[in-house]
Parts: C-alpha cells; structure tokens; sequence
C-alpha cells in the first residue's frame, strides 16, 4: 500500500455559469487525491475570491458559500499533505495581487529545484507566507519583466524543474499548464460553452463536462473570452508520466495518458500471475485499492475472487480507549477479514505496492488470525527501491522496506508464506509506450540533476 504523497487534485472551470460549484464537483470526484484541505478561487471578471478550509471536500464548502462564489472561472484544489506540514496557510489556491492585478494558483506536484530558486528570491528580498514550492511561482511570475501574464507565466515555467500540473486564474483568463515530462496528468473537456480542466476525468463525469483531449507534456493552455484555447509548447522534453498514477493514485473509472486505469490495473493483475503464480483457494484484494489487480489475479488463475476483508469507509479518530488493549487496533478498525471465508484457506493476497512494509506485516497477521491456513502476497508493482524526486512523498531510502530487505527476507518479515513483486518488464508490458513512463522509484533512473 502506497502511503502517503503529494498527488493532490487540481482544476479549472472557464466560461461557465456556476463555475463554483462545477469545480466544486470536480474536487468532490478527485477526493480521493487529497484529504487534508480543499479550495476554490473564483473570478467575476473584476476580482477573484477565494475559500479554503480543512478537511473533505464535503465539510469545507456548503451551499451558502458556493452561492456567493458567484464568477464564469474558477480553479479549486484538493490538498494532500505531508506528514507535520497540514497548515491552512499551506492549502491552495494561493492568491496573490501584483503589477498587473490579481492571481490564483494551484498546483499538483513539485520542483526538485525549490529551495535554490526560494533562496535565490529571498536573497533578492521576497517574503514567503508558507512553505509550498507553489509561491515560489507567484513571485517568479511579479519579478518577471515581461509585459503579458502568459510570457510571465512562461518566465516563470522556465525557472522551475519538475513534476507539475498548474491552474492559474486570473480576472479573466484561465492558464492550465503540464510540466515538460508530463508527470501528472492535466485533461480539458468541455462543458456547454466552455471548458473545464482536471488531474482526473473522473472530474468530468461527475460534472457533465466531455472529455476533449490530455494537455501535452510540456504544454500551456490559455482560456479567454470570445477565443478558442490557445495552445503554446513552452518546451520540449522526453515524456515522462508517473506509473503510479496507474498502479494506485488514480480512480479506477478515470481515463489516464490515454488508457483506462481499470484495465491497465486487471492487466497488471493477470502478469503478475503468470510470473508468479503459486497454490490456493481463492483471490482477495486490499481493499479498495488493489480490486482491478485481484481481478486480474483471478482471471488469469481461474481462482474464485472473494471480498475477503472489508474496509470500513468511515474511520475516524477513535476517542474511546478500548476496554483492553487490542493489538493492531488502527488496521482493525479499517480492515476486518471474514472469518467464514477465509478459515482453513490459502489465500492470494493482492496489494498494490509495499512502501515500508508495516501495513502488509498487519495484514498478513489479520488473515492468520483470522484462520487463513496460508497467506501469499502478491504485489502488483516492482518493489520500490528508491524515493520519488517528482511530488510523492515517498520515505527515503533507508526506510524502503525492498532497498533493505530480499524479497524472501520481507516474506519473513511479513510472515507470509510467500512474496513475489511483478517485475518491471511485466510493469512495461501492461500500458501502451511503457518509454514515456517514469519508474524512477523502480530503477533509479532520475530525470534531473539531484
Ligand atoms: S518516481 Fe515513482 S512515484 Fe515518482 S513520479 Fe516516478 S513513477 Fe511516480
């Protein structure tokens, strides 16, 4: 299970009556990429107003808010935050008013470059009000000498090296932006007269808005009244998406580079049996990440596949200490296995990914608990061995359970009766142009000068 990151959701509405609350439903779809903060900055063509709260989507904007939010664009972003840096001065859209009026961004990823570009600014005297790489952007673009906010924007773009997907909204234009490699995915779709741009399509199902096409790596579009969007190629550069967008991050049911998420999940699945495949009864996902690739599993095996641990949607806090001391009580309270089906079974686990490994070791000791006669993981990914320099906010080396242990050393450490990872050639072989995917968390192959 992957844990943690930086996914965050963006999106952008323009030219569209109740921009507001279409971004609002936008966000509502892409909960998913972040639960920390959620905001909407609206513009009515003479000022942008801006709300943004803590929590789900659901609990930070209510009718009374998204009415007086009145404005034909919007942007709004889901926040997903790092561990100890949850501040509401750190949610977005960050907005700001400079030489030319007034500016809102968001912004999905990060720069690998921050901290020199941030000194470079405070050395020429910019006060930062959070610690997010994103108002690095916003002074780049008021310390800019160009005349036009889009060759700002541009001037801006060009400083910065790494992973991103940006809105930014000004009075009257909507600017969508996708880094040179194409890290994150940013889509435009249309919606009655005008447009709409999200991280996931998902968004535009929710809304009623049609899917057009993917910005390009590397690409900037300009939305403004009376015109079509206008396409600039800011810079060239190998594509380079984020694989797991496919393993995990995403919705199943959105469209994602050009394929199906589901599907590309089942295919994973049905390669990760064929190299590994192993004795059993029956097929069981961590839910509800890992679904699409026990599905695989299981068509590929012929084993039958069971909901065999359901996951509890409405965890929260527990306030009420228990009578005893229950072990794994934060996995219990999530995960509860079903202890008629499992019992006396061989069981395939499918997990998505291992980051640190305490999650599975919980697992696996609920299925033995739970009376599992034997419990084989399988995961649906490489292991991961090295972290991620593009906005997730993987642990560092040391703490990648796969860069410190064999794979038949964290069986052990799991207590499984096996283990086996799907293999990066298999990982290739399950999306179209596997070369214009990263897998630096796989083989160590960086893109930038770390
Ligand atoms: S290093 Fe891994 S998590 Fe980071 S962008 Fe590349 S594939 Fe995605």
């Amino acid at each position: 299970m992957f844990d943690g990151g930086e996914k965050c959701a963006v999106v952008g509405v323009f030219g569209v009556k109740s921009s507001a609350k279409l971004a609002y439903l936008g966000l509502y779809a892409m909960q998913h990429r972040g639960q920390e903060a959620s905001g909407i900055s609206v513009s009515n063509g003479e000022k942008i107003s801006t709300i943004k709260g803590r929590g789900l989507v659901s609990m930070v904007y209510d009718d009374a808010m998204l009415e007086k939010l009145q404005g034909e664009s919007a942007i709004g972003h889901n926040r997903y935050s790092t561990a100890g840096n949850d501040s509401i001065l750190d949610a977005q859209p960050i907005f700001a008013r400079y030489a030319l009026g007034e500016l809102a961004i968001a912004h999905n990823g990060n720069f690998p470059n921050a901290q020199a570009v941030r000194q470079r600014l405070i050395d020429k005297g910019a006060i930062f009000s959070s610690s997010m790489d994103t108002e690095n952007l916003i002074h780049l673009i008021a310390q800019s000498h160009q005349v036009k906010l889009r060759q700002r924007i541009l001037d801006a773009l060009n400083q910065v090296d790494g992973a991103y997907s940006l809105v930014f909204l000004s009075r009257s234009k909507l600017f969508a932006a996708r880094d040179p490699r194409g890290f994150r995915p940013l889509s435009i779709a249309k919606i009655g007269d005008g447009y709409m741009v999200a991280s996931e399509t998902c968004a535009f199902d929710l809304a009623g808005a049609t899917f057009v096409r993917d910005i390009e790596p590397g690409e900037m579009v300009v939305f403004e009244n009376g015109k079509e969007p206008e396409s600039i190629r800011f810079a060239a550069s190998e594509p380079k998406r984020c694989i797991f967008e496919h393993i995990y991050f995403a919705r199943p049911d959105s469209m994602l580079f050009g394929e199906s998420v589901y599907d590309v999940r089942k295919g994973l699945g049905r390669l990760l049996w064929q190299e590994k495949p192993v004795e059993a009864d029956m097929v069981i996902p961590v839910p509800d990440s890992s679904i699409p690739h026990a599905i695989g599993v299981s068509q590929a095996s012929g084993l039958p596949f069971e909901l065999g641990i359901i996951r509890n949607h409405y965890v929260g806090r527990t306030f009420i200490e228990p009578l005893q001391k229950i072990r794994d009580l934060k996995v219990k309270k999530k995960l509860s296995p079903i202890r008629s089906l499992i019992s006396g079974k061989r069981v395939v686990i499918v997990d998505d990914s291992i980051v640190r490994g305490t999650t599975s070791r919980k697992i696996v000791s609920l299925l033995k608990e739970y009376g599992a006669k034997e419990v084989h993981m399988r995961i649906a990914s490489p292991a991961v061995l090295f972290p991620c320099f593009y906005g997730i906010d993987t642990p560092n080396k040391e703490e990648l359970i796969a860069n410190n242990l064999t794979v038949s050393e964290i069986a052990d450490y799991l207590k499984a009766d096996s283990l086996a990872f799907l293999s990066i050639d298999a990982l290739k072989k399950a999306v179209h142009s596997h070369e214009d995917f990263c897998l630096s968390c796989f083989d160590g192959n960086y893109f930038h000068n770390l």
